[in-house]
Order: structure tokens, then sequence, then C-alpha cells
């Protein structure tokens, strides 16, 4: 739930890049990148959690993974559904999809646009190549189900 004057991409775009290029996943860093919580929100507490850039542990980073959904027992390690878990569930063997990101609320939309707009088609032509690819079994698996279903 960021805030109306979000981070500004041109000043964090090469810490930014850094992550989306490190293996492993990227929700909880560009959470971290974010401007927090709003003041606008409708919580019904007293403190003033402005700013605040926590996870608020809603799983959605966790729902959208595609390499959760194909090795779905991998959840059965914690019961958490947070990006600390996604880190520990997923680790090294991230897609780097930035599905995570975009589901994620307390990352800013201007991150969101910046992947969008400057990631994706890499993202995608990288996920296209590995169809097909012997050693990736998984991948084809997940796609024949996706055409399938
Ligand atoms: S959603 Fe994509 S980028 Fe995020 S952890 Fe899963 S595979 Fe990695
Ligand atoms: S999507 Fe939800 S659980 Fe995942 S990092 Fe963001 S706030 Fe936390």
């Amino acid at each position: 739930m960021p805030q109306r004057i979000q981070v500004n991409v041109t000043e964090i775009e090469s810490i930014l890049n850094q992550i989306l290029n490190t293996k492993s996943p990227p929700v909880g860093r560009c959470r971290l990148l974010s401007s927090g919580f709003g003041p606008a929100h409708a919580l019904n507490i007293c403190e003033d959690i402005t700013g605040h850039k926590e996870c608020l542990g809603c799983g959605n980073c966790v729902d959208a993974c595609p390499f959760l959904f194909r090795e779905p027992y991998r959840r059965d390690k914690t019961e958490q559904r947070t990006s600390m878990a996604l880190e520990s569930t997923v680790g090294e063997d991230c897609d780097q999809c930035c599905a995570c990101v975009l589901s994620c609320p307390q990352v800013d939309t201007t991150i969101k646009h910046y992947i969008v707009n400057h990631r994706l088609v890499e993202i995608m032509s990288r996920l296209a190549q590995r169809i097909g690819d012997e050693d990736d079994m998984d991948l084809d698996l997940f796609v024949e189900e996706a055409i399938s279903g």
C-alpha cells in the first residue's frame, strides 16, 4: 500500500537492476526500496505506520510464484506466507520472472512499471528459450498444463 509519491526509479535503477539480475526472489528487496505504507490505510490501529515497509504476510508472492506452482511440495517447509518464506523455499532456483514483485501490495507502482516496461520482454524471451530444454522438463510440463487447462 505504497504512498502517493513513490520511489523515483531513475534514482535506484542501478541497485534495482542488480536485484533483478540476481537469481534469488527479488520481492523483499523491491519492497524495501519502495515508499512503504501510505497514510490513507484503513487499518484500525493507533500507531502511525506511514512509511513502514514490512512484509504484510499476505502470501501474494508465494501464490504468484511459478516455481512453487511447479514444485508445490516446497511449500510444506513452512506455514509462513511471507517474502522470507519465498526466499527459503525458492532460493537460487528462482526463475527471475518478477511475478512476486508485481503481485506485492508493498512494492511501489513505479518499480512495477519499470519491470513491465524495461524487463518483461527479456524475462519472457529467457523463459521461452527454456521451453524444449531437455534439462528443464518441469517447465515444458508447466507450459503444457497451462495450455491444456
Ligand atoms: S515469482 Fe518468479 S521471481 Fe519471484 S521467487 Fe518466484 S520464480 Fe523467483
Ligand atoms: S506479496 Fe505480501 S507476503 Fe509477499 S512480500 Fe509482499 S507483502 Fe509480503
